[in-house]
């Protein structure tokens, strides 16, 4: 079973999408551009990856995966 919860700071969000393109089931952007969490709790490890890799190449490292 998977557990881990993510968390995005829209406040340092920049807008640069690298998140949608990394894990799009999980994030999204709003008409600002900025992260919106479509899906907090990764349901499959293959969903964790995704969302670690959301993690990794996300610019303004506003998103965390907590476990
Ligand atoms: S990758 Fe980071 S900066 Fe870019 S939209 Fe996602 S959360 Fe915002």
């Amino acid at each position: 079973m998977v557990s881990a919860q993510i968390v995005a700071k829209r406040e340092t969000c920049i807008g640069a999408g690298q998140c949608v393109f990394a894990d799009p089931d999980a994030f999204d952007q709003d008409d600002n551009g900025l992260v919106v969490v479509l899906q907090a709790d990764p349901a499959s490890p293959d969903a964790l990856a995704r969302a670690k890799e959301a993690v990794n190449v996300c610019p303004s490292r506003s998103i965390t995966l907590l476990a």
